[in-house]
């Protein structure tokens, strides 16, 4: 059963990755992330991915950290330390501070992407939490669809997107 749960998880983070990656950035702004320092001693690796049956999500932390009565999730990122978190990493963020809502009944105030060089903090803010509503809304749409437009032209993002070997729209 958990092997199922984490195929889930892993199978739907896969495809909010692709979809977020064929879509334009959203209107509405995303928040910037704060440089911050965290313990990582302090970190609590997350047993089994969480879930919320409303919006059929879910989704599993790298780890969350408890701190005072608040509950944090961490998600870790290999690879290049960029001067802001991108967006994508943004939005998984967010959806895992939605699960850890709906979860422990506690809203976190923000949530960590951890790169090699630096961690951000980025807070989950209601304008953030829309968003991230909006994006479920437009993918739950796009499942139902035989294929999705890419609609940029950009080819640095095909070059470092990780469908570009299956993907038939990439510009690179
Ligand atoms: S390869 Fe390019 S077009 Fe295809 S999913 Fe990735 S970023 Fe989008």
């Amino acid at each position: 059963m958990t092997t199922l749960y984490l195929g889930l998880a892993l199978l739907l983070l896969a495809f909010i990755l692709f979809w977020l990656s064929s879509r334009q950035r959203r209107g509405a702004g995303l928040p910037g992330g704060r440089v911050i320092y965290t313990d990582t001693r302090t970190w609590g690796a997350v047993e089994k991915p969480l879930y919320d049956r409303l919006l059929d999500l879910t989704g599993k932390p790298d780890y969350l950290v408890e701190q005072n009565v608040q509950v944090i999730p961490v998600e870790v990122k290999s690879g290049r330390t960029p001067d802001a978190p991108y967006d994508s990493h943004i939005f998984q963020l967010a959806a895992y501070c939605l699960l850890v809502e709906k979860t422990f009944g506690k809203r976190p105030p923000y949530g960590i992407i951890h790169y090699p060089g630096r961690d951000f903090a980025v807070d989950y803010t209601p304008q953030l939490e829309a968003t991230l509503l909006d994006v479920l809304a437009d993918m739950r749409r796009d499942e139902y669809r035989a294929s999705v437009e890419r609609s940029h032209e950009e080819a640095q993002r095909c070059v470092r997107c990780g469908f570009r070997g299956v993907c038939d729209q990439r510009v690179a």
